[in-house]
């Protein structure tokens, strides 16, 4: 990788650019200004000067930059500039988000001013003051929105990333925010319709069934739709569209990483080791959650003894590191550092049963025109999940990795238009193990 210089010498910021782009340092000034007591003084003032500017501003800026360039990828100095090449702005930012989680889960207390900030929205959405979760579902569903409003115009040239950034945005807005708030009004669990077992790790304790059930009608509904999703829904739509279905539609995690994420893809490493530690890390974290899941069920049944103390270690061991530490702390705190999709590669286990089934099971496939490819790189480049795209397009064969989340920013940054994301027969798709056994032979010489 170049050496990263200042990023002065790359971008020339127009003057309209230049003052929204002060105007939303401002309002993360701001933000500040409300963590050390201005938000629980006047919540509305702050409110406004922080979210409804940061956001208002942000989304001009991203206009002005991107409405009037040409569509579609450009370079850009990517590879050389602070924010994007692990520089000090990105260490910034890196160390900023990983505080922010680290407050989070452990130190909420720390975050009560910008808590009591957010509290009228709260008494508008939910009837009831709000939480750490709420401030957290609020900046998350702000990054989204105006992030995803950057994808819609850099893509602008991509139908398929058009409507798959809208389907991130709506499944963020709508299903992890406006209804689990509305069911709180209602005095509803707070469900979330979007997140089932295994993702949702605690979704099938017996803790939370229980809880559920006594919910009543609507209680008993949400369980059989968490059983009936990850059931019947999830190898039905895997099989018919791979795992591009919930990973790069439907999931806030990959709705996260598809805009928020999206300046930070090409950081993804796209070495053999790191291929072979996903591997091995992503099975991991999925036989654990099994275990772990089936553990406390065995100690709800049969109770107590050494049986109690494993699982409920277990599950302690299990929410504070994998649930905790690495799918936010590392899987989001780190995008400007490692890349934006760390946790749906290495750890997140609703990913390796998805791939598991993409891989073997599913019509999926992106298919590759070998004699149009010119090893540009573009699409290896920005691959998020690491895989060296150029390599099955130099030799005209079809991509069906398990790994692959189906985002299409491969195809969409391909020049030459080689790479097509396809749901055809399962019969004709080129699923050979050789490929992959040849590839690791090539990188091995490499
Ligand atoms: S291979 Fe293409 S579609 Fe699959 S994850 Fe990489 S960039 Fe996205
Ligand atoms: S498939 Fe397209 S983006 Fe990838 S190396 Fe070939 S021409 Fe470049």
């Amino acid at each position: 990788m170049n050496s990263v210089v200042s990023d002065k010498k790359f971008i020339e910021l127009s003057s309209p650019q230049k003052i929204w782009l002060s105007v939303f340092a401002l309002s993360l000034f701001m933000l500040f200004v409300a963590l050390f007591g201005g938000g629980a003084k006047y919540p509305k003032v702050f409110l406004i000067s922080t979210f409804g500017i940061g956001m208002l501003s942000g989304i001009v800026f991203i206009r002005k930059t991107y409405a009037y360039e040409t569509a579609g990828i450009k370079n850009n100095f990517i590879m050389m500039m602070k924010h994007t090449a692990k520089g000090s702005t990105a260490w910034f930012f890196g160390i900023l988000f990983t505080s922010f989680y680290v407050c989070l889960y452990w130190h909420a207390d720390l975050l009560e001013n910008l808590v009591r900030m957010v509290d009228p929205i709260s008494y508008m959405l939910r009837a009831k003051a709000a939480d750490q979760w709420f401030l957290y579902g609020t900046f998350y569903t702000a990054c989204v929105l105006v992030m995803g409003y950057r994808m819609l115009l850099k893509y602008r040239h991509s139908r398929y990333q058009t409507v798959r950034t809208l389907s991130v945005m709506f499944f963020q807005l709508v299903f992890s925010y406006l209804i689990p708030s509305f069911l709180a009004k209602l005095n509803q669990p707070e469900f979330y319709f979007t997140y089932f077992w295994p993702l949702k790790y605690d979704a099938l304790f017996p803790g939370s069934v229980a809880s559920l059930r006594q919910s009543g009608n609507v209680g008993v509904f949400m369980l059989f739709w968490s059983v009936a999703m990850i059931a019947i829904a999830t190898p039905l739509l895997t099989y018919f569209y791979g795992k591009r279905w919930y990973c790069s539609w439907v999931c806030g995690c990959g709705g996260l990483a598809e805009t928020l994420g999206d300046p930070y893809r090409q950081l993804s490493d796209k070495s053999l080791k790191a291929w072979k530690t996903e591997r091995v890390m992503i099975y991991s974290v999925t036989v654990l959650i099994t275990i772990t899941t089936i553990l406390v069920w065995l100690d709800s049944v049969y109770g107590g003894g050494i049986l109690g103390t494993l699982s409920a270690s277990m599950k302690k061991w299990y929410g504070f590191f994998i649930g905790a530490a690495f799918s936010g702390v590392i899987g989001v705190g780190f995008y400007p550092l490692l890349g934006s999709r760390v946790w749906c590669r290495f750890g997140c286990p609703m990913a390796a049963i998805l791939g598991i089934l993409q891989k073997w099971f599913s019509k999926f496939r992106i298919t590759t025109n070998g004699g149009q490819c010119i090893s540009c790189g573009n699409c290896s480049t920005y691959c998020e999940m690491g895989i060296d795209v150029r390599w099955y397009a130099q030799r005209g064969q079809d991509i069906s990795r398990a790994s692959c989340v189906g985002c299409g920013v491969c195809s969409s940054v391909c020049p030459r238009g080689v790479l097509n994301l396809e749901n055809g027969p399962k019969a004709t798709r080129v699923l050979d193990e050789v490929s992959l056994v040849n590839m690791l032979h090539d990188k091995n010489k490499a």
